[in-house]
């Protein structure tokens, strides 16, 4: 089953005369439960997939779908109730409310979906191993600590899609494993995963790298 299809996606951006061509005709199909890496060196157009798979930013050019719905060229309103129904998002400096609690950032999270849900949330924290976290503030946490909580608001909303922008970037090895392992477990769930990373190692856990240069598929 596809679950995230992304056609002939372009993006530029322009500034005054200057215009950078970030992407230029990608497209990426993930299925249920696949774990696909996006590697390339800095400037190749990661970060730009990423935000425009996740329905983050709008494409110039092409669509993106997520579970057969067009997620691509909507309102802000539409994009962002299907962003709290179908995907999770890991910024590598953690996307967590600084004056909200661990549990509270995932609460705010779940509230945009239809409806909360208390025992998913406690059943995450603990499956990430971050349970007595629950009420812990972010400027207290840990990289991995971090890490982890970033990844638990994510899958707040029970996402199908969970898109990762260098997740692991300020890890050492063993936490980078562990965080790593963690993701992956998703994917045992049937979350279609879309990892952007420099490193090794989210290559060797992910089931197709796909590699970007200059905006384009290599
Ligand atoms: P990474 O290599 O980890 O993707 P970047 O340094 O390329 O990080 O980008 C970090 C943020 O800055 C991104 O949100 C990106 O959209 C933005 N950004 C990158 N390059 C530019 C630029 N030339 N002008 C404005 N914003 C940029
Ligand atoms: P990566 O994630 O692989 O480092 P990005 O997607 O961040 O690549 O950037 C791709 C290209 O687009 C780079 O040349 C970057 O400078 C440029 N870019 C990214 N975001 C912006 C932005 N908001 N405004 C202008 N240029 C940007």
């Amino acid at each position: 089953v596809v679950i995230l299809q992304a056609d002939e996606l372009y993006r530029f951006y322009r500034s005054g005369e200057e215009e950078t061509r970030a992407l230029r005709g990608v497209s990426l199909n993930v299925e249920e439960g696949e774990v696909v890496a996006i590697s390339g060196p800095s400037g190749s157009g990661k970060s730009t997939l990423l935000n425009c798979v996740a329905g983050l930013d709008d494409p110039d050019g092409g669509t993106v779908r997520i579970s057969g719905t067009r997620v691509s060229h909507r309102s802000e309103a539409d994009k962002a109730r299907l962003r709290a129904r179908l995907v999770g998002v890991v910024f590598q400096s953690g996307n967590l409310i600084e004056h909200l609690t661990v549990a509270q950032n995932a609460r705010l999270a779940q509230g945009l979906a239809a409806r909360p849900d208390l025992a998913h949330l406690s059943e995450t924290l603990d499956r990430l191993g971050i349970a007595k976290l629950a009420h812990a503030w972010p400027s207290r946490l840990s990289g991995g600590e971090m890490a982890r909580a970033a990844l638990a608001v994510a899958l707040a909303c029970k996402p199908v899609l969970l898109v990762a922008d260098e997740p692991t970037g300020e890890l050492d090895a063993g936490n980078e494993a562990s965080v790593l392992g963690l993701i992956k477990d998703q994917a045992c769930y049937g979350v279609a995963v879309v990892i952007a990373s420099h490193s090794a190692a989210v290559r060797r856990v992910a089931d197709r790298v796909v590699h970007l240069a200059d905006g384009r598929v290599a």
